[in-house]
């Protein structure tokens, strides 16, 4: 009898009168407390009839109960398929629909929105719901705190995570035991997580980010989290001087230095701030230096792999590069065409082997066969290159790509050159279909501050340091860019809004 999950990330801290989640409001969960939730939570799904294998849909805001429903889903052998509460009806219907889910609990706000979807897709539909009430809650505040654990193996799917639909349609990233387990085991080993270590948990728990790379972590290594609903900046200064971690995307650190509250006392005491989903810009890494001394972690994974490489905990954190390949995780670098190893220096595409690798994607065996070689390596999409020394710098997505001419357009480098220019915050460079040239470069600018752009001053510094190709042909000054909810940039977005540019 074994569930290999459960056993390393659970099953040790039950019955521990130790903290586990601090909430914003002053109140805490212990370990064992949230355990004896899950217990009962795994019962009150077999009540309600799943059995494992089954997916367990759960669009619930971030909550100790959202989180207990992944470890009961662990606990009892269901598959956890967390939903984002920002996604509409039309999204969650294709979701639920795409993925098979039997139950799909949600808040019970929602109830009335979503009871039309359950119809139409044939699963039971629950309400988290308060006391009294008849809801999933209800039932498992009736059941008993003692439950089964159900037998897995580590070849087992442990949750259906869907990507962040950045490129396209969002695909289901079918992940096993092994896979969380493995890369919870390499981050506490790379990043020396203890159990004296309070991270600040400010990310949502519908992603890879905030559910495993943070939680598993935390989990494995017997520390306790600072649990927040969302990036809240009073509440995030408030309590960091309790926390000794924290992980976070780059608009959460770009946020925290354009208020003067964040100063290098708030951080002194901190030993670690981590960074990834997103690239993170070199003014970023500077100033956060420069304020608190401490040198932020960036980090590089996707749903996927959860996480393939890192910046050294002991050692230089490179800007503009995520450092070296996990314990067990292979990169390389190849040639989209061919697919053969590059040699040190070249853009290719980034292609990563390890236990962390997932199992396919839910639902599209061709899709599965074209992205995952035989060889095991999965081919991420993203372009990379390997630097002297050996760190990783990504370059961007395939996708992004823009070939203008004939010629190939990282707009990356192009993005690099134009957020050093005086008064540019940042930039955004996509590519737009051109009559002649397939695609030409279109760059979106945000203002630093209020002062207006010299848009001649600009065009002229584009002119003398860019080659002709590389060129935006339109640039444009907008208020913001296009993120989503992991401050991802929307390129797709943008491609639509300036699709029309150079059609005559
Ligand atoms: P979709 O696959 O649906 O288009 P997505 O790729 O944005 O969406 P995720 O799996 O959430 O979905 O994101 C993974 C991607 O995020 C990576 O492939 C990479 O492009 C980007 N990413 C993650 N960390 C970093 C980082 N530190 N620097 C640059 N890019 C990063
Ligand atoms: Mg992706």
């Amino acid at each position: 009898m074994a569930n290999p999950l459960y056993d390393a990330l659970f099953a040790p801290h039950e019955g521990k009168a130790t903290p586990f989640l601090h909430l914003a409001d002053g109140t805490g969960v212990t370990h064992a407390g949230f355990l004896e939730q899950v217990s009962q939570m795994a019962n009150a799904l077999g009540a309600v009839g799943v059995v494992p294998g089954d997916r367990v849909a759960v669009h619930i805001e971030k909550s100790p109960e959202a989180l207990a429903l992944y470890a009961a889903c662990v606990k009892s052998g269901a598959v956890f398929l967390p939903l984002n509460t920002a996604y509409t009806p039309a999204e969650l219907s294709y979701f639920v629909e795409d993925s098979g889910a039997t139950l799909f609990l949600c808040d019970p706000a929602e109830v009335e929105a979503v009871t039309g979807i359950a119809k139409s897709t044939g699963a039971t539909l629950h309400s988290l719901g308060a006391k009294g009430d008849g809801s999933f809650m209800d039932l498992a505040r009736t059941q008993s705190s003692h439950s089964d654990i159900a037998t897995r193996g580590t070849d087992d799917l442990a949750a259906l995570l869907y990507t962040s639909g950045t490129t396209g349609r969002s695909k289901g990233a079918m992940l096993t035991q092994a896979n969380l387990l493995s890369n919870a085991e390499a981050l506490v080993e790379a990043w020396k997580f203890t159990e004296q270590d309070i991270l600040l948990h400010a990310l949502p728990i519908f992603h890879t980010h905030g559910l495993f790379v943070a939680t598993n972590t935390l989990l494995l290594a017997g520390g306790a989290m600072i649990f927040l609903p969302k990036f809240d900046l009073d509440t995030v200064l408030r309590l960091m001087p309790k926390a000794t971690t924290m992980m976070g995307v780059p608009t959460f650190y770009t946020r925290l230095l354009d208020d003067a509250r964040f100063t290098a006392d708030l951080a002194s005491h901190m030993r670690l701030y981590i960074s990834g989903s997103a690239p993170l810009l070199a003014e970023t890494h500077v100033q956060f230096e420069q304020r608190t001394g401490h040198r932020i972690l960036e980090r590089y994974g996707m749903t996927e792999t959860n996480m393939n490489t890192s910046n050294p905990y002991d050692g230089e954190r490179r800007a503009g590069t995520v450092g070296f390949a996990l314990p067990g995780v292979e990169v390389k670098i190849c040639a989209p065409e061919t697919g053969g190893t590059l040699p040190q220096g070249e853009i290719g595409v980034l292609e990563v082997r390890g236990p962390n690798v997932f199992k396919g994607y839910w639902n599209m065996p061709e899709k599965t066969r074209e992205e995952l070689r035989e060889d095991g390596f999965f081919i991420t999409g993203d372009l990379a290159l390997i630097d002297a020394d050996g760190y990783v710098q990504i370059v961007g997505r395939g996708k992004d790509l823009i070939i203008s001419g004939g010629y190939n357009i990282y707009p990356k480098e192009i993005e690099l050159f134009l957020d050093t220019l005086p008064g540019v915050r940042e930039s955004a460079v996509i590519g737009a279909p051109h009559p002649d040239f397939g695609e030409s470069v279109v760059a979106v600018l945000v203002r630093e501050g209020t002062a207006s752009l010299d848009l001649d001053a600009i065009n002229e510094a584009v002119r003398e340091n860019l080659a002709g190709f590389k060129r935006p042909r339109v640039i444009d000054v907008i208020d913001a860019l296009p993120r989503n909810t992991m401050g991802k940039v929307q390129k797709n977005q943008l491609r639509e809004t300036y699709a029309g540019v150079f059609q005559s």
